[in-house]
């Protein structure tokens, strides 16, 4: 799918306001004309939108690889190599036959172990190794959580903006994404007042994350307490998203909802992974943290979806967890420099305005100023059609603020290099102040 036919699909969701309008196929004749109606792609599956970062990520750079100059603020990917210790407990993992065989569908023990360690050094939460369920990836432990702890009509909390993978396989499991609207006010944080307005009896989870994709915002430690204490009182579980933990800036820290309320312990879940922290993104190790029987469940999920992880990738994240965060350190204080750069590049193009990003590593500006503005001899009513405007003009991809519930936004990843990043932003402003 190209990407016009993506922002397609964010634009019938962006106009369907609070709620989500499922993916329409009448509308994407370059996918389905093949197809002849009743579609024989299942329903549940069929309704499923494909991931916008993903998708603007390739198309930039598919139009790299056909030689264009584009700069890609799409991906969630950190441009640093893998750190050389991690890769090579890897090569030395090719090398041992041990390694050729299956590993527990939990994981290797070994690194199972390693992360309930790590969870206590980073997050301040003693957590058994049996509470460990390494998956492939983060996105996979995302997936396995829904589809374990969700029945037909159970009503998700989820603030938004979001990451752009939750509500599908929340829909996937059958479960409904009620979607609670933040802004700038709140430094796009949720409040106590809005989850309580949206409690129902059907309300089972709620997605916590903090630092944010694709905000970057992070919840300070009172908010995190009040939020885990309300979902305490009322049995709701929450699932709480950790993947960018290390990625914090400033006065900003990172707090594990269930260190801060620990009697949360029977109805939290934590995912993690090594993606961000290691600069690990193509590895595919992540993991999921909870009580016994949604590892036991998400284990028996795994028998049958994945048996495990690629073993080799698993000796790597081993030597990752079990190692310093010296290298994350470094990549830290890169990031922070260049979203210091980002973030003041950005609010000097006039109609754009943005809150400062205090963790992982996105820029969410506020774009709505360049809606109906001439650029470049065209105009742009929403921002998925900036998105595509500029992305046909000055060859710059970002991914459109529908994409994460919230239209009228743009995602920036900063983790980019830093010539690019100020070629990437210079572009977009010589487009607004009619230069190009
Ligand atoms: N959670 C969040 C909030 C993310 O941004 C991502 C990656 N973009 C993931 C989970 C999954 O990471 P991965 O599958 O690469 O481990």
């Amino acid at each position: 799918m190209g990407i016009s036919g993506v922002l397609t699909v964010l634009e019938s969701r962006g106009l369907s306001g609070i709620g989500r309008t499922r993916f329409c196929k009448a509308a994407q004749p370059g996918i389905f004309s093949a197809m002849n109606t009743p579609s024989r792609i299942a329903q549940r599956v069929a309704a499923i939108t494909p991931s916008a970062t993903m998708a603007v990520d390739g198309k930039a750079k598919a139009l790299k690889a056909a030689g264009e100059s584009v700069i890609g603020f799409g991906a969630g990917e950190p441009d640093f190599a893998t750190p050389d210790y991690i890769v090579q407990a890897a090569a030395a993992a090719c090398h041992d036959p041990k390694n050729h065989r299956y590993t527990p569908a939990a994981g290797l023990p070994e690194l199972r172990a390693a992360i309930a360690a790590k969870t206590l050094r980073d997050s301040g939460v003693q957590i058994a190794p049996e509470q460990v369920v390494v998956t492939n990836g983060g996105k996979q432990a995302v997936y396995s959580a829904f589809t374990v702890l969700l029945d037909a009509g159970d009503e998700v909390l989820l603030p938004a903006p979001y990451w752009t993978t939750y509500p599908e396989p929340i829909e996937l499991a059958g479960g409904v994404p009620v979607i609670l609207q933040t802004d700038e006010s709140t430094g796009f944080r949720v409040t106590v007042e809005q989850l309580e307005a949206a409690r129902t009896p059907k309300s089972k989870l709620l997605v916590f994350v903090s630092p944010s994709n694709p905000t970057g915002a992070v919840y300070p430690a009172e908010q995190i307490t009040e939020i885990g204490e309300w979902a305490l009182k009322h049995g709701i579980i929450v699932v709480t998203d950790e993947i960018y933990e290390h990625l914090v800036y400033g006065d900003a820290v990172h707090h594990s909802i269930q260190a801060l309320v620990p009697e949360l312990a029977d109805q939290c879940v934590i995912l993690n992974g090594v993606a961000k922290t290691y600069a690990m993104t193509g590895w595919r190790v992540g993991w999921l943290i909870g009580p016994a029987d949604v590892v036991k469940a998400t284990t028996n999920l795994q028998t049958h979806l994945t048996s495990n992880v690629c073993n080799v990738a698993q000796r790597a994240a081993l030597a990752a967890v079990e190692g310093d965060l010296s290298a994350v350190d470094q990549m830290r204080a890169v990031f922070d420099r260049r979203r210091q750069t980002m973030h003041r590049m950005l609010n000097e193009i006039p109609g754009v305005s943005c809150i400062s990003p205090e963790g992982a590593f996105y820029a969410y500006p506020n774009l709505t100023g360049l809606l109906g503005v001439d650029l470049g001899g065209r105009t742009a009513s929403t921002t998925v059609e900036l998105a595509d405007l500029v992305l046909e003009e000055v060859k710059v991809a970002f991914v459109p603020g529908e994409a994460f519930g919230t239209p009228g936004y743009g995602r920036f990843s900063f983790a980019l290099g830093d010539e690019d990043l100020e070629e990437g932003i210079s572009r977009i402003a010589a487009l607004v102040n009619g230069a190009v």
